[in-house]
């Protein structure tokens, strides 16, 4: 049997009741054993983040800018390996686990940065000889709640700002994937972290994580997953009025006009819906494309598909990796059962299939001659299913795209620069992708959405300070 992987609480190894971490591509494989925290884990990791903070908040910017650094500079040497640790638990292909793992380096390295570059403004007062300061603060124990679909890019750029800014951390990895999890906080924590700055706590979000948003300590949570797990948090968030970030679904919309490039179009559309086995929050499910194309972007998407290998996430002939899990797979298929049921023309796909080894394989589903109000264009599936909506023209298009309960990202295809930046200027999202799949973002600038899928200040860059600092305005007669 492996060795069981400890929770990290103040500075010390806790065990715990063992959790089996199992391989989505082979069942048989166990990734390795995690100890499950318990809600009293949970609260001797937020008292030990507390008496971190005082000095964690008074450190020099080099200390944090050197363990950063260092854990930069062993995420990206052990890339490899955490990328295949990464996809055999999680189960997107090898490239797609290392190159997430590159991300979450490329994160610690920018954060690491940006410890060296924390700055404030000096201001005259309107009264003379008063002057004003206005400088960033960190906001003190931050709960980290992160989903299962990136394993370590999510983790990564929630904890190296929530560090870098001078937060102690609580962090809870989605029960799923606490491999990548470990992983990290086991790198951060030899980096030279002081006691009780950076816990983890894994384990059930009903318990662990409910624990947390239970804490009058935990004065910020950072949260990402679903809707329905984010409204929660909020509400219960509300008697301690702490400052919140909630990153949850998507229902992201590409719009596909006539005068598209096809091929640009096709790459766009199936790597957007369907690569990451389309368990992304960016991906793309609604593919809106307009009469004039219309026959030959299903005709070639689906030929596309008929090449789309799917397949165990470590074979390097795998485009497509597995479902995470049974209850995942089971949604996936409802939902395929519902699209038929509706009236949607299945295209291609949407058959579970076996392989050599007892993984979730399904192969990708494309629905065509489906309606914006039917179930599989509205609710957020969460697995490689995309729906294609007919639109007359380009301004019925925007108006299909904007009308979703959703407003993370939106894409268009288009040769047209009128077009083009006008669906920039209207795309109710808070990322707009031109000629790009919906899904693929970097590191150094701003991630969110709009209406039901973010609240709260954007992730990532130098946007991050917004959510793990609060400002300070300090007078001074001279
Ligand atoms: P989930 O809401 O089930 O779980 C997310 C995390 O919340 C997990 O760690 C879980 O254990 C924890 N949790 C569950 N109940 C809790 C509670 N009562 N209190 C505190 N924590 C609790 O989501 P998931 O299934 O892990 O992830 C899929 C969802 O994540 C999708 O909806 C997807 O769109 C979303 N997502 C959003 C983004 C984004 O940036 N917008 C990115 C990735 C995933």
């Amino acid at each position: 049997m492996n060795e069981l992987k400890p929770n990290l609480i103040g500075g010390n190894w806790v065990q715990g009741e063992a959790i089996a971490n199992i391989n989505p591509s082979d069942q048989s494989e166990v990734v390795g054993y995690f100890a499950r925290a318990s809600a009293e884990d949970a609260q001797t990791a937020i008292a030990a983040a507390k008496a971190a903070f005082p000095a964690w908040s008074q450190s020099g910017i080099m200390q944090r800018h050197t363990i950063l650094r260092k854990t930069a500079d062993e995420i990206m040497a052990r890339k490899d390996e955490l990328g295949a640790l990464l996809s055999r638990e999680e189960g997107k292909t090898l490239a797609e686990g290392i190159g997430e793992t590159v991300r979450a380096a490329q994160v610690f390295d920018f954060f690491a940065g940006e410890a060296l570059r924390l700055t404030g403004q000096t201001v005259p007062s309107v009264r003379p000889g008063i002057g004003v300061e206005m400088t960033r603060e960190p906001v003190g124990v931050v709960g980290i709640i992160t989903p299962w679909n990136f394993p370590i890019a999510i983790p990564a750029w929630k904890i190296a700002p929530a560090l870098c800014y001078g937060n102690t951390v609580v962090f809870k990895p989605a029960d799923l994937v606490p491999g990548s999890a470990w992983a990290i906080v086991d790198i951060l924590h030899r980096a030279g972290l002081p006691d009780g700055v950076l816990n983890l706590v894994m384990g059930k979000g009903s318990v662990v994580g409910q624990a947390m948003v239970e804490s009058a300590d935990m004065d910020a949570i950072s949260f990402t997953g679903s809707v329905g797990t984010g409204g929660a948090i909020a509400r219960d968030s509300a008697p301690f009025m702490r400052k919140l970030q909630l990153e949850m679904g998507g229902k992201n919309p590409m719009v596909i006009l006539d005068d598209a490039d096809l091929d640009v179009a096709v790459d766009a559309a199936v790597n957007g819906a369907f690569f990451s086995t389309g368990q992304r929050c960016t991906a793309s499910s609604r593919l809106i494309v307009q009469e004039g194309i219309y026959d030959r972007f299903v005709a070639a998407a689906a030929e596309r598909l008929q090449a789309t290998q799917v397949g165990h996430a470590m074979d390097p002939a795998t485009h497509i990796g597995p479902v995470v899990d049974q209850s995942q797979l089971d949604q996936d298929c409802r939902y395929i059962e519902t699209g038929q049921s509706e009236g949607a023309r299945l295209v291609w796909g949407g058959n579970r299939v076996q392989r050599d080894t007892d993984g979730f394989f399904l192969t990708p589903a494309l629905f065509a001659d489906c309606t914006n109000d039917m179930t599989i264009a509205q609710e957020e599936i969460f697995g490689p299913v995309a729906a294609v909506i007919p639109a007359k023209s380009y301004d019925h298009a925007l108006d299909l795209a904007n009308d979703t309960p959703f407003g993370l990202s939106a894409g268009i295809c288009t040769t047209s620069l009128k077009h083009a930046t006008h669906f920039k200027r209207n795309a109710h999202a808070g990322m707009v992708m031109v000629n790009l799949p919906t899904a693929g973002v970097d590191f150094h600038v701003p991630f969110g959405g709009r209406k039901g899928s973010s609240f709260g200040p954007r992730e990532q860059g130098s946007y991050a300070a917004e959510f793990f600092t609060t400002v300070k305005t300090a007078y001074t007669l001279a």
